[in-house]
């Protein structure tokens, strides 16, 4: 029975073409600048996202410390959401390694920072205060596509206000499909922007952070300082090329699938689901709590894995497909059939 893993899109297994590159991958000793799969890899993410240069890391939460390490020093500050990655899921990376201050500020409904409310959050000059140096952004945010003339404002804000503004663009192919524009019309307004190889496009390992060739080389020092420095890292850098390469434009079925579940779901009387929030591929439903960890004990029993959590997060990806939606649905079916 093929195990249906809807805890998360990292879970991913390089498919055999993927591993056929895995495995011919040329490679040389990357700190040395050495491994022409890296080169070629950080090359095209450049390219492809439109910046000068790029930098290979072991994850995204690697990307972002070293983004915010390198735009920030230690005593100054960045503002991001109270429910982002880069604040709240990171081990608190940026303080713990950098000396550098998160301010939090919660997020709007569609996964925005109000812009009046960051304004009002940058710290004055004045030696009482941390010096408010970056603004964080998250696209996708919990599946959340931002909307690009909000991206375009934040751009034109942080030009204004002397702010660098970096994006944890983990899943910003997810935001340029589903918006069905060129990811560089989501990623211009950004000086930095980290992006995730192993989640929905199916890398194992790894991600990138792009920005000018000045701040890459000063991010590749911090890298080397964290101890993310690999030697023949090719290895994965080609499954990295491989998953720029093929995997993209598939996202669109991960979004089709997640709908679909969303709109199965919504039949469930004991489930919230509401599939006109559903953008990308992610489901949110809202479960009473013990009867979420029945749930999750019963789908595994029939080989569907989930998080139990309320509200319950279902994350459609490349080793998810559509017949896979319909067996969850007939689970769940089967299950809320038994509670009665
Ligand atoms: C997964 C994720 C990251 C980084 O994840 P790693 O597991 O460290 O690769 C960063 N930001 C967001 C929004 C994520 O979902």
């Amino acid at each position: 029975m093929k195990i249906i893993d809807l805890r998360s899109d990292t879970v991913t297994r390089p498919t055999p073409a993927m591993r056929r590159v895995m495995a011919a991958a040329e490679v040389g000793d990357d700190v040395y600048g050495d491994d022409p799969t890296v080169n070629r890899l950080e090359a095209t993410a450049a390219d492809r996202l439109g910046f000068e240069a790029a930098l290979f890391t072991c994850s995204g939460t690697q990307a972002n410390l070293l983004s915010i390490m390198t735009h920030c020093a230690r005593g100054e500050e960045y503002i991001v959401g109270q429910q982002a990655h880069t604040y709240k899921y990171e081990g608190g990376g940026a303080a713990v390694l950098g000396s550098i201050q998160p301010q939090p500020l919660d997020l709007e409904a569609d996964g925005t920072l109000d812009l009046k409310r960051v304004a009002r959050a940058i710290k004055p000059d004045d030696f009482h205060f941390a010096r408010t140096r970056l603004l964080c952004l998250e696209n996708t945010q919990g599946g959340k596509v931002l909307p690009p003339d909000y991206l375009q404002k934040a751009g034109e804000f942080a030009r204004e206000r002397k702010l660098r503004l970096h994006l944890d663009g983990a899943r910003i192919f997810n935001a340029a499909v589903k918006l069905g524009m060129d990811v560089q019309e989501l990623t211009a307004p950004f000086d930095s922007v980290s992006v995730c190889l192993s989640k929905g496009l199916g890398a194992p390992v790894g991600s990138l952070v792009c920005g000018d060739r000045e701040f890459i080389k000063e991010a590749r020092r911090w890298r080397k300082v964290c101890g993310g420095g690999m030697r023949q890292a090719g290895i994965l850098a080609a499954a990295g090329l491989h998953a720029l390469a093929h995997h993209i434009d598939r996202l669109a079925d991960d979004h089709d699938n997640a709908g679909r579940l969303a709109r199965g779901l919504q039949k469930f009387e004991a489930l919230q689901v509401d599939p006109a929030t559903v953008q990308t591929n992610m489901v949110f439903a809202g479960i009473e709590a013990d009867l979420c960890q029945k749930l999750a004990d019963d789908l595994q029993a029939e080989g569907i894995l989930i998080s139990p959590g309320n509200p319950l997060r279902l994350v459609t990806h490349l080793d998810v497909n559509r017949r896979d939606i319909g067996r969850v649905l007939k689970a769940v079916g089967a299950f809320f059939h038994r509670q009665t």
